[in-house]
């Protein structure tokens, strides 16, 4: 029977954790230590991920930008944070920037080349890495490579992406490389090419018929009438207003070019309800009428073209990168590690690889394949400019269970565990906490199967998707019990903007609600102009800001604070291994943690109940623990009661 000694280093919330000196420092801990967070602690330390978009706007447009994220490094400090993701920052065609359009250059939306260096150092100043958004598996349609490829199917561009001018056939006869055998798509569809159709060309729309002809013509192309009820809609987002012609006819003619065909619309601001007409897929031949809905409308495309394959939006076709085997010789992954070397050479520390899934459909060994390749090209830059330890590498590997996850492994450092979130949210919600840490050390086990060295990169949730405090049901005790787990499990921890104050949001709406502005101050403007007028006003009180949540000592982010600054004081905390204990209780999660000779007990109650836990093997408990949430935590000789979804941790 071994007796845990537990230090009292502080009572309980709201004193400090350091007025302890046998309490163990590792750098990072705060206490206004100058100590540099060296790489191998930072790997197992906190990130913070944010939408920079939506973060802090420092020039007033209404966009966070990336001197508002500058301007912020003291929130972070705050946080215990040593890294940062920052969504996409290159440039693209929508507000989230997952359809880079030029991977070497920064989003002018969100500030210059100059202002990203500037983050970089002066978070590097203070211990804190920037992690970058790299999308791999597609780029946006307005990127050049895409237009090029599309404009010349002999070009240098053409094998950048995936083209076929019969699929069906091609995938039946495994020669797209981009499905890896795969004969038909997991995700995604064909989408026709517009046929290289553009000039000047003739619209008439039967209205009543549910028609559309196209013709060309020698005739003067017309100006937009802008008294129309009816519309085209083709190219970078032009509307051209309609002629009516007769009672339900109606025509203009234009100077055509589109690299993806065009839509008839019956109103110039919505998208809803019927508003837009469209064809059923198949491409359209020039001089013969052509059937239009508005029921289930496409893209109308020109006769001829072939197509391309997107795994997600038609915004953002897949690049190809050839035979997996092959990866390193293909133009197209060249040309995405001649950019990534750009940032890595700028200082950046790390990437987060976007829906690395879909690179090759699913196929775990040709993802594997390329991850591998991707990743050792990096790193080896990243050496050559002079990086400590090895560069960080996160993928989102979104698989159906950490199963199937685990042989990313073989690819990547560090990935993402969608599935510790999943198993916690179901036990909170169930009131079930005895099998957590064992499902935990479960997971760990996959994975260390796959990479002896892996980083278990674990978090709530992130901008894909519903929040945590959606997923707990708005309870506030609750998400702070969700935290506290969070930050005493093993691995390293990513908090996703907003978590921290109890943001809630569904993607029921829209993903922008998932995404909400940061509220800094309790009467101040939130960056919402990315977003589209999709913000949450109602819960953007003034109640839920930083400033009234740092002055609130039972805040959820005061929750954040203080288990984050735990997390970094004590290295049993961030870096040592789950061990379950069991406990005569089965709403009650119960481990152990030990690093370099230190060890702590972490307990959860997972339930709405006070609980007793008397915990296997440990004789005799003293009566402080170093960190409580959610209420005061009773000890008993060898048992301690916790209060409903009360946190404590003990150290030995
Ligand atoms: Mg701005």
């Amino acid at each position: 029977m071994k007796r845990i000694h537990f230090v009292v280093c502080a009572l309980i919330l709201g004193l400090s954790l350091f007025s302890c000196s046998s309490c163990r420092k590792i750098p990072g801990g705060g206490n206004g230590s100058t100590t540099t967070i060296e790489k191998g602690d930072n790997l197992a330390n906190i990130t913070y991920q944010l939408n920079v978009y939506s973060f802090a706007d420092s020039d007033g447009d209404g966009w966070g930008d990336l001197k508002g994220v500058t301007q912020h490094l003291d929130y972070f400090e705050s946080l215990g944070v040593s890294s940062l993701w920052l969504s996409p920052i290159q440039a693209c065609g929508s507000y989230h920037g997952y359809d880079v359009s030029d991977y070497s250059a920064i989003n002018p939306k969100l500030g210059t080349e100059a202002d990203f260096k500037d983050l970089i150092d002066k978070a590097k100043a203070k211990g804190i890495d920037i992690y970058m958004d790299y999308v791999l598996n597609h780029s946006g349609d307005q990127n050049p490579w895409f237009r090029q490829a599309c404009a010349d199917p002999s070009g240098p561009y053409r094998n950048y992406y995936v083209f076929s001018e019969d699929p069906n056939a091609d995938m039946r006869a495994g020669k797209v490389d981009n499905f890896a055998g795969a004969t038909s798509t997991r995700m995604g569809t064909w989408h026709p090419l517009s046929g290289g159709v553009s000039g000047r060309l003739h619209f008439k729309w039967d209205y009543s018929a549910r028609t559309v002809t196209v013709t060309r013509t020698e005739e003067a192309a017309q100006k937009p009438n802008t008294e129309a009820t009816r519309w085209l809609y083709y190219g970078d987002n032009v509307l051209a207003g309609l002629y009516q012609t007769s009672a339900d006819v109606f025509e203009i003619t234009v100077d055509f070019n589109s690299s993806w065909g065009f839509l008839l619309r019956t109103s110039a601001t919505s998208w809803e309800g019927g508003t837009k007409w469209g064809g059923n897929g198949k491409g359209l031949t020039l001089g013969t009428p052509y059937a239009v809905n508005n029921s289930n409308p496409q893209d109308i495309t020109f006769a001829g073209g072939g197509y391309y394959f997107a795994s997600f939006d038609r915004s953002m076709p897949d690049l190809n990168y050839g035979p997996y085997d092959k990866v390193a010789e293909s133009p197209a992954f060249k040309d995405l590690a001649a950019s990534a070397d750009k940032w890595i050479n700028l200082g950046v520390g790390g990437l987060r690889l976007d829906a690395v899934v879909w690179i090759y459909q699913e196929q775990t060994a040709a993802n594997v394949a390329f991850l591998k390749a991707w990743y050792d090209r990096c790193n080896t830059a990243y050496k050559a400019r002079g990086g400590a330890g090895d560069l960080y590498m996160v993928g989102e590997a979104w698989c159906d269970n950490a199963e199937q996850m685990a042989p990313y492994y073989q690819g990547l450092p560090s990935n993402f565990n969608f599935y510790y979130y999943w198993t916690l949210k179901d036990r909170i919600n169930r009131g079930k906490g005895d099998d957590f840490a064992r499902t935990v050390s479960y997971f760990r086990g996959l994975f260390r199967q796959n990479r002896a060295d892996f980083i278990d990169a674990i978090k709530l949730t992130n901008h894909d998707e519903d929040r945590a405090a959606s997923d707990l049901g708005r309870d506030v005790n609750k998400e702070k019990l969700a935290a506290a787990v969070l930050l005493t499990s093993p691995g390293k921890p990513f908090v996703y903007q907003g978590e921290e104050l109890g943001y809630w949001g569904t993607k029921s709406h829209g993903d922008e609600y998932i995404r909400t502005p940061m509220k800094w101050t309790r009467s101040g403007n939130v960056p919402a102009a990315a977003l589209g007028g999709k913000v949450d006003n109602a819960m953007l009180s003034p109640e839920i800001s930083v400033e009234a949540q740092t002055a609130d000592p039972a805040s959820i982010l005061n929750v954040y604070r203080k288990f984050a600054e735990a997390r970094n004081t004590y290295k049993a905390l961030a870096s040592g291994e789950i061990a379950e204990v069991s406990s005569n209780n089965a709403a009650v999660a119960l481990w152990k943690m030990a690093a370099d000779g230190q060890t702590v007990l972490v307990a959860h109650n997972f339930s709405d109940k006070v609980v007793s836990v008397s915990p296997a093997g440990i004789s005799e408990l003293s009566k402080d623990a170093i960190l409580v949430s959610n209420g005061a935590v009773n000890v008993n000789g060898s048992s301690f009661t916790l209060a409903p979804y009360a946190s404590a941790v003990f150290a030995q």
